[in-house]
């Protein structure tokens, strides 16, 4: 065929019954006539435009298997949710809910209250609020307590998580003043004590997520911090980052950094903790009252859906936490993760090779979570991401490892199924 030969946009579209036929024969026609003019046999424009049609219907969001042994991936969508914290969104966004309506009073009633609750239990807080991320969390906090008024923070502590999100730009959006304490290795109680003044609002520390410091190093200990601010009648605010709900690895827990004097805690709903994308905030109730009546409140407010599949999560935290695939993935029994790359490796005829896992979201950047993959040909990685469903792995020493911490057993038969499809 040469390009003379190609129908016309309108020749080829007029045969499918389709609104989203002339788009999709336009773009049949563009790749044939990239194919000509490359050399290459065009095909039949039909299957083409019929696979225009497929792939403009498919979802732009997708399910993904993750095979990256990454497990809160942040690219990937973070934490995959529980099945029952699934139930909880799909029973919710069914129909109506009393997302802000009193059963019992038959009136007006505030989104907060459902998880407010069990927050409470599972951190020992007096008081609790949720909005849409931690970003979101430790903006609203120092909006509320030192805007116009500066806040003292670490040098150490002045952090970049990730896509840009800055404490110092942060800190300076939310309208308070940045005040650095410290030094980059070495800050002690006594430079938060020398830097209040009359202005100070609020000490804050930031917990370092992502990186460590290591060598000639100090930090004050929470408790040191806690004294200080309650000599000063100042809150002190930890934005926990990750915040476990239980012990995972060397993260601290909400329940510690309350019980050690944070006035406040900030943390993320779907790092560790393996819920939705949210932000919560645990601390005394007159602080969190402060956060709520603020007007960014209303605009950083988590929606119905979120709080739905943060109760489903909260909820197994009280008895089947292993039910939160974040946590399943994270302690798992290596000999598991072993049998399950054996298992994907005799379907494809794959090698099983050790690797090692990461927690992901900027939490226990150091922990090395030993793991198993399954090493594929190294020209299978770019096939089987835009296969259906994509799979993303890694590409290490010229093989494609399908790292199987991150995959559950449900996972296995559709990965060989995709690399079959791929070879
Ligand atoms: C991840 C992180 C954040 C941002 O949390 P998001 O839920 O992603 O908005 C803020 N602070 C720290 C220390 C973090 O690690």
């Amino acid at each position: 065929m040469e390009l003379r030969d190609l129908p016309s946009v309108d020749e080829l579209a007029r045969g499918a019954d389709d609104p989203l036929a002339v788009e999709a024969a336009r773009r049949a026609i563009d790749g044939a006539r990239a194919a000509i003019r490359a050399g290459e046999d065009p095909g039949d424009l039909r299957e083409r435009l019929e696979a225009e049609l497929a792939s403009a219907r498919r979802p732009a969001l997708r399910r993904v298997l993750n095979a990256t042994g990454v497990i809160a991936h942040t690219n990937l969508g973070r934490a995959p949710l529980a099945a029952e914290a699934i139930e909880r969104v799909t029973e919710v966004a069914r129909g109506y809910s009393n997302l802000e309506y009193d059963l019992e009073a038959g009136g007006r009633g505030s989104r907060q209250a459902h998880v407010a609750g069990i927050l409470r239990r599972l951190t020992g807080a007096e008081a609790a609020l949720v909005v849409n991320n931690n970003a979101a969390a430790v903006m609203l906090a120092l909006a509320a307590l030192a805007e116009g008024r500066e806040v003292l923070v670490s040098r150490g502590e002045l952090i970049e998580i990730g896509d840009g999100f800055r404490i110092p730009d942060v800190l300076a959006r939310s309208g308070a003043r940045l005040v650095e304490v410290g030094t980059t290795n070495r800050t002690r109680a006594s430079d938060y004590e020398s830097a209040i003044g009359p202005d100070t609002a609020v000490l804050l520390r930031v917990h370092q997520s992502n990186f460590r410091l290591v060598g000639f190093t100090e930090q004050p200990r929470l408790e040191q911090l806690a004294r200080i601010a309650q000599r000063c009648e100042l809150p002190l605010v930890d934005d926990l980052g990750s915040g476990a709900l239980v012990d995972v690895g060397d993260e601290p827990t909400a329940r510690e950094s309350l019980a050690a004097g944070a006035d406040l805690v900030c943390f993320s709903g779907d790092k560790l903790l393996g819920g939705p994308q949210a932000g919560v905030v645990v601390g005394r109730a007159d602080l969190v009252e402060r956060l709520r009546r603020h007007p960014l409140q209303r605009a950083l407010r988590a929606d119905k859906l979120t709080l739905a599949a943060l109760e489903g999560t909260l909820a197994l935290y009280l008895d089947a936490a292993d039910r939160i695939p974040v946590l399943r993935m994270l302690r798992e029994h290596v000999d598991t993760v072993r049998a399950r790359a054996e298992r994907l490796a005799e379907l494809v005829g794959g090698e099983v090779e050790e690797t090692v896992a990461r927690a992901g979201g900027g939490a226990l950047p150091l922990a090395e979570i030993p793991s198993y993959a399954c090493a594929v040909e190294e020209e299978l990685a770019d096939r089987l991401r835009v296969g259906d469903p994509p799979v993303v792995a890694v590409v290490r020493d010229g093989r494609t490892l399908l790292d199987c911490r991150t995959l559950s057993d449900d996972e296995v038969d559709e990965i060989a199924q995709a690399v079959k499809t791929c070879r």
